[in-house]
């Protein structure tokens, strides 16, 4: 695995005892149990990588879409154009949203491994996706801020997907996590099944900026970090906040978005 060779290798060299020793476990342990694709579960070269038969189930996103939203567009539009959603609406807090592939039937196994069951070997391949459809969204920021869950669901999961997620990149882009700056200070229900409206009431008032950290919020540029964009709604409660606390940009790049059929031109 790429994100645990290179640590291993530096600090014991490939031709210490431990090095060799490393490297024979390491061919032991794929005799043993195998890497294998987290979409088909055919044996692949490396954890975390995707066997052929997965890559036509995983649909990347890309241009031509939705200048803010990220939303894909059939064709090509033009340079800086929105989708309806975004045309009807006031510049919204957080000013360009990206995410790496289409959440659907086929792709959710590969976030629901993460966030459900704590696999964590496909983060490497993950970060180079985000980083790779973060484009735009990364230009100019200081730090990505992964979004917070609260503390009692913290505790019961144990780790926070965004925070995975958000290091990942970091690998990648060079970027620093500030996973410090933002607060859930509501538990709030799940937001499956809700509509957009209701997300939006959900997460209201569900974020905060700690008193401590306005300082560093103030005149800087941030990236959010999510595992799944579905309306935005929690991504712009997120920016609202760090808007209103004197943040100078917000966008977010998130793995996986929710994507509805939509003509730009309506
Ligand atoms: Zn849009």
């Amino acid at each position: 695995m790429k994100s645990a060779s290179p640590g291993s290798w530096s600090r014991y060299g490939p031709n210490t005892l431990r090095g060799k020793a490393l490297a024979l476990w390491r061919v032991c342990a794929d005799i043993v149990w195998p890497p294998l694709c987290p979409v088909t579960g055919a044996p692949v070269s490396a954890p975390g990588e995707l066997s052929p038969g997965a890559w036509s189930d995983v649909r990347f996103l890309d241009a031509p879409w939705c200048a803010s939203c990220g939303m894909p567009f059939d064709y090509p539009i033009g340079k800086g154009a929105v989708c309806g959603a975004c045309a009807a609406q006031d510049t919204p807090p957080c000013r360009i949203s990206r995410a790496a592939f289409v959440y659907d039937e086929k792709s959710r196994r590969l976030v629901l491994m993460l966030k459900h069951a704590g696999r964590t070997d496909g983060l490497d391949v993950f970060g180079r996706w985000m980083m790779r459809a973060g484009g735009d969204a990364l230009e100019g920021a200081d730090a990505l801020i992964p979004i917070p869950l609260h503390a009692s669901r913290l505790r019961k999961r144990r780790f926070n997907q965004s925070f995975l997620l958000a290091r990942a990149l970091s690998l990648h882009c060079g970027l620093p996590v500030e996973p410090h700056l933002l607060a859930r200070s509501r538990s709030t229900p799940s937001q499956g099944g809700l509509s957009a409206k209701a997300r939006q009431r959900n997460v209201a008032g569900a974020f905060s900026v700690r008193a401590a950290m306005k300082p560093f919020v103030r005149g800087r540029r941030f990236v959010l970090v999510d595992d799944v964009h579905t309306t935005g709604a929690t991504l712009q409660a997120c920016a609202r906040v760090l808007k209103r606390a004197g943040a100078e940009d917000v966008t977010a790049i998130t793995l996986a978005r929710v994507v509805k059929p939509v003509d730009p031109l309506k």
